[in-house]
């Protein structure tokens, strides 16, 4: 078996010792007789393995005790629209929410709010083809809105707000993370709400996850659908329907081996080699490779770069896969590459890669 080193942005690589065990308890979970995805939702195994991956997540994290964690599906884009279906529509006093727009994704989650209430953007760096983060002066934020909006990593553009990110609000902060959650610790009560779809950095495709402070829950208008309520799901512990219970289990399993490696302080530091060493690579390249982000803003987790002659695009991808590098390629609307660095790449995988970005800059500057 030849495994490549997968750079891609999602669904992505997953860490090597996870897929051992579910390959080794694919047909008989634990001495059950099942595999996993064949089990009852509501059965006493499965029981288990949702509450521990619950109780792991919330470790990791340090969720506190007044935030429900639910397991959704429908990916981030789902939550584009429920996030304002319970926190906008259900006040019905007018209020607006804000939204900083820093990247493809936060512009997305802006327009499909649009549809639903009333919605502001309060910054955007669309002017300079999003490669940086708002300044403070930038910020219109309204005294009163039900919420901030913002992608905390943008996976198109490159562009990452710092852990500790302070925003001049009052109202509760709603974050996009599909692209780094547990790529670093942070304090999850800085956060209204924390979102994000787990085929980036987590799990298997299928499994939202959602982390959201009481105070947020139960504000939904009667006429919002209970799938699409967060107190429904949340009183009925992400079963009000079938949840996807492999995609959970799998996920639960990312949650141990981030435990076993150090959690998330440990994983920070591996994560931050891995992103100095590659843009090091593009930066000393003499322009041969540019990122176009502002260095203080650099995703640690997608790394957008374009070759000064995009005329070497189809040899740069052609070569790389035959190395065995793969999932290269940049994102439709951004054009050149783009080098996904997730949690499961090691600190090798980025090595070879950048030992092979030296050698075509060598062989074709
Ligand atoms: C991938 C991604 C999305 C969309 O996720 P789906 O699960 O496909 O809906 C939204 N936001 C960010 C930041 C993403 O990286």
């Amino acid at each position: 078996m030849a495994r490549v080193w997968n750079f891609s942005a999602g669904p992505a690589v997953l860490p090597e010792p996870v897929l051992e065990q579910v390959r080794d308890e694919l047909l008989d979970w634990h001495g059950t007789g099942m595999g996993v995805m064949e089990m009852s939702h509501r059965g006493k195994a499965f029981t288990g393995i949702i509450e521990a991956a619950e109780a792991d997540l919330r470790a990791l994290l340090g969720v506190p005790a007044n935030y429900r964690v639910l397991f959704l599906q429908g990916g981030a884009t789902q939550q584009f629209s429920q996030i304002p279906l319970n926190l906008l529509d259900g006040a019905s006093d007018g209020r607006a929410a804000d939204y900083v727009v820093t990247g493809t994704w936060s512009k997305k989650a802006l327009t499909e709010a649009q549809r639903l209430g009333r919605v502001r953007c309060a910054a955007s760096t669309e002017a300079d083809a999003f490669s940086r983060l708002p300044e403070a002066a930038e910020y219109d934020l309204s005294a009163d809105a039900a919420y901030v909006h913002l992608c905390t990593n943008e996976t198109i553009h490159g562009v990452e707000f710092p852990a500790d990110v302070v925003l001049p609000t009052a109202a509760p902060l709603v974050a996009d993370m599909s692209s780094h959650l547990l790529s670093r610790p942070f304090d999850v009560s800085r956060f209204g709400l924390i979102y994000g779809g787990a085929q980036k950095n987590i799990g298997p495709a299928g499994l939202t996850l959602v982390l959201v402070r009481d105070d947020l829950t139960g504000r939904a208008a009667p006429q919002v659908p209970g799938l699409q309520n967060y107190a429904v799901e949340a009183a009925n512990g992400s079963m009000l329907n079938t949840p996807p219970t492999f995609a959970i289990y799998v996920a639960g399993l990312v949650f141990r081996w981030l435990q076993e490696l150090g959690g998330l302080s440990a994983i920070a530091r591996i994560n931050a080699d891995k992103a100095s060493a590659l843009y090091a690579c593009i930066d000393r390249s003499a322009g041969f490779y540019r990122n176009p982000v502002q260095p203080a803003c650099r995703s640690q987790m997608n790394v957008p770069f374009r070759l000064a002659d995009e005329n070497l695009n189809a040899s740069f991808l052609a070569e790389s896969e035959a190395a065995g590098l793969f999932g290269l390629k940049g994102h439709k609307s951004f054009g050149g590459m783009r080098a996904s660095i997730y949690n499961a790449m090691p600190l090798a995988g980025v090595s070879a890669l950048v030992e092979f970005m030296d050698d075509f800059a060598r062989r074709r500057g």
